[in-house]
């Protein structure tokens, strides 16, 4: 078994951001979205009578991460991960405005054993070395010298995973499962 260095995003990946977003939005300024609305990256789309920083605003708001929960399984399974010997690392594209609020509202709140020092903050994920990523996000797996495992989401549904190398994952159990499965063959990405 090899033992694997592996990146994992944090929004809508190890917690449920969007739900949270849309929930605060239809909460604050009296929408009615549902989040299976959500079917692309743009939310100005989906929410088209908020002004840009009414939307976005949102992102800068204690209120907001306060709302914002782990996702299904993760930390569980993240848990898992490093106690079958796995160096687990956030890989996070966030607004330095945002840090703090994500940190410590969700990210240390839920996942304990988590520091500062498995945090990477970075808005080029392609430069991070890993044998792995997890993110809901196609842009941050695609060219990346790493196994891809795309977190399914409301707003990735079009995205061909086959066709880009990647495998989508409908939770945290199948990221476990498709970990495992690399770590047991000992594959190292570009060596097959
Ligand atoms: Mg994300």
């Amino acid at each position: 078994m090899k033992k694997l260095t592996i990146l994992v995003d944090m929004d809508d990946v190890l917690e449920d951001l969007l739900p949270a977003w849309v929930e605060y939005l239809n909460c604050k300024y009296g929408c009615r979205v549902r989040l299976s609305d959500i079917t692309g990256w743009d939310m100005r789309q989906f929410f088209p009578q908020l002004r840009y920083d009414e939307l976005y605003g949102a992102l800068f708001d204690d209120a907001l991460w306060s709302r914002v929960k782990p996702k299904r399984g993760a930390q569980e399974y993240v848990r898992r991960l490093i106690d079958d010997g796995h160096q687990v690392f956030v890989v996070t594209a966030s607004h330095p405005k945002t840090i703090a609020s994500k940190m410590e509202k969700v990210l240390f709140r839920y996942f304990p054993y988590l520091t500062w020092d498995n945090v990477i903050v970075t808005s080029k994920k392609q430069m991070i070395q890993g044998d792995v990523l997890v993110d809901d996000g196609p842009h941050n797996l695609a060219g990346g010298a790493y196994h891809k495992i795309l977190m399914d989401a409301p707003h990735n549904q079009d995205v061909d995973v086959a066709a880009m190398g990647a495998v989508r994952a409908m939770s945290w159990r199948d990221v476990y499962r498709f970990i495992c499965e690399l770590s047991e063959k000992g594959v190292i990405y570009g060596s097959y």
